[in-house]
């Protein structure tokens, strides 16, 4: 690994390292890939979301950013974005940039304080990732999420087709937490979780947490000196859980009890995730390079994950009654257009499962509605031009795009 660290970082990781691990351990730490090594790697990824959190990004006590070490992680997104690669950052830290420039020094922080912190420290957080991202000619886009967001279909649509719209037009997306708005019981609470709930919305390939540790290991290496680190996870048993341990007292995010549960929004959504070590300088190229980590390997692809989500898990609210032509460009793969729709049953709303009939009204496919049913039945039978003019309002092109739709 040829990755170096910046100063801050090193004294920070310095002898405590070498008290968790013995020398062997750690001589091996930056060894090339060996047998014990996942095959996965971080060069196959098409659709990436990677996970920055607060104590690599933020200096503690001066609530200054680590400009270095930000730069040298822009110069790995640069190179992956360069590859092709749709990449998409969940950046957290505008609490801890944010609560220095307020004073609020104090340890623990009421909500209206956190708040107040994280409108302060998201326009820094912003700006700083601008102006990285712009040294390589790249355009920055700011998203702000809350759990909503990502559970309700009708956001989540809005969300997924906003995000995709960005990734094609090229930016890098940076997403927080939408924290001055969100109350604790509206939270998702911890970056981890919410980058696994971005990748899955997003249909992502990858999820990459960087992270203040290189990965899971078989015991909590701070207080087992001889736990081994795991470099595969296949499924998340009991076992693995047993591995994380508790979650420490006091604190609702962070830790490995949030990461795995992370892991399974990941995995299950049909996306890998992996466990990194961010306290280097160029942490993605040295994953990228076999540096240890902990992969959890993902059992279907994205796309069939979303699509059996679509066609097991949600209740449908209507019908849609399709002409022979619809259904035809359905079987060949196609989006279905209003123009191909000839009768509209029951109440939904935009982003509710709803069941597409045959002419003779036999189920042949399940999809998500891009309208609601009464503005669907003004603009069934016409020509996807005339929706502005229907409606008002220009929508999408499709009734139910293809990648919302399973053919049953
Ligand atoms: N959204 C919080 C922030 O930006 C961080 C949450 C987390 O790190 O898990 O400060």
């Amino acid at each position: 690994m040829s990755a170096k660290r910046g100063p801050s970082m090193s004294a920070k990781r310095g002898p405590s390292m070498s008290a968790k691990r013995g020398p062997s351990m750690s001589a091996e730490r930056s060894m090339a890939p060996s047998a014990g090594q996942s095959a996965e790697s971080l060069n196959s990824a098409k659709r990436l979301v990677v996970k920055i959190g607060s104590s690599l990004l933020v200096d503690d006590k001066s609530g200054a950013i680590h400009r270095a070490w930000l730069e040298a992680l822009i110069d790995d997104v640069a190179a992956e974005h360069a590859r092709g690669t749709e990449i998409m950052l969940v950046s957290s830290g505008a609490i801890a940039v944010g609560r220095r420039h307020l004073g609020l020094t104090q340890r623990n922080l009421r909500l209206e304080e956190k708040q107040a912190a994280a409108a302060t420290g998201q326009i820094r957080l912003a700006h700083a990732y601008q102006e990285t991202l712009a040294r390589h000619g790249i355009t920055v886009a700011q998203i702000l999420l809350s759990l909503a967001d990502t559970e309700e279909r009708r956001r989540h649509l809005n969300a997924r087709g906003t995000l995709n719209t960005l990734l094609r037009l090229g930016t890098v997306p940076v997403i927080n937490e939408n924290d001055t708005v969100a109350t604790a019981e509206i939270r998702v609470g911890d970056n981890d979780r919410l980058a696994a709930r971005v990748a899955a919305m997003l249909g992502a390939d990858t999820l990459v947490l960087l992270s203040d540790i290189d990965g899971l290991y078989s015991a909590d290496p701070k207080s087992v000196p001889d736990a081994t680190p795991i470099p595969e996870v296949k499924a998340i048993t009991p076992e693995i859980e047993a591995m994380a341990g508790e979650a420490p007292v006091g604190y609702s995010s962070g830790g490995m009890v949030t990461k795995l549960a992370a892991a399974r929004i990941a995995v299950n959504a049909g996306c890998r995730m992996v466990i990194a070590d961010g306290r280097c300088l160029n942490p993605l190229r040295a994953l990228g390079e076999g540096a240890r980590c902990t992969w959890f390997l993902a059992e279907v692809e994205p796309l069939t994950a979303r699509k059996r989500w679509i066609a097991g898990s949600l209740k449908p609210l209507g019908e849609i009654r399709l002409d022979a032509g619809a259904l035809k460009a359905l079987r060949s793969g196609k989006s279905l257009l209003p123009a191909g729709v000839t009768q509209i049953g029951g109440s939904f709303a935009r982003g509710d499962a709803v069941v597409l009939l045959s002419p003779e009204g036999r189920e042949v496919a399940r999809g998500l509605a891009a309208y609601s049913a009464a503005d669907a039945r003004r603009i069934m039978g016409y020509n996807s031009r005339e929706i502005e003019a229907r409606l008002g309002y220009r929508g999408r092109e499709e009734l139910i795009h293809r990648d919302d739709m399973v053919l049953t």
